[in-house]
Formats: structure tokens, C-alpha cells, sequence
């Protein structure tokens, strides 16, 4: 199993979120809910294997690479 932790920011609140991500079943699509406001988040997670970096898309408008 492959995995990373992440940081994130939750888009309703601002609070910062660890994640362990495991990009070794590739791509994933899930909901997280946040600690602080309990809001769901939407994770689409993207696995690059030709760049080898993941692509992150919470809530579909703000997308981050690690
Ligand atoms: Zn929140």
C-alpha cells in the first residue's frame, strides 16, 4: 500500500485537514467530513503515474498538486 499524507484546507471554514491518502488503488472519489465543521468535503483524488504526483479536486474549483 502506497500512501501520503496531505494537507488541506476545508473550503467552508478554513481549517486545515490531514489526510492519508492511498494512491495505490488509483484514482479516488470519496467525501471527508471536516473536524471542525463537520461539512462534507469532496475529494476527487487523481493519480498521475506519468508525473508521479497526485492531483487533488476539493469541491471541483480549487485543485492542488503534491
Ligand atoms: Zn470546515
Amino acid at each position: 500500500m502506497k500512501t501520503k499524507n496531505v494537507q488541506i484546507d476545508c473550503p467552508q471554514c478554513g481549517h486545515s485537514l490531514h489526510l492519508l491518502l492511498d494512491y495505490s488503488q488509483g484514482d479516488q472519489d470519496y467525501y471527508e467530513d471536516c473536524s471542525n465543521c463537520c461539512h462534507p468535503i469532496h475529494i476527487a483524488m487523481h493519480v498521475d503515474v506519468e508525473h508521479k504526483r497526485l492531483a487533488l479536486r476539493i469541491n471541483a474549483d480549487d485543485e492542488q498538486y503534491y
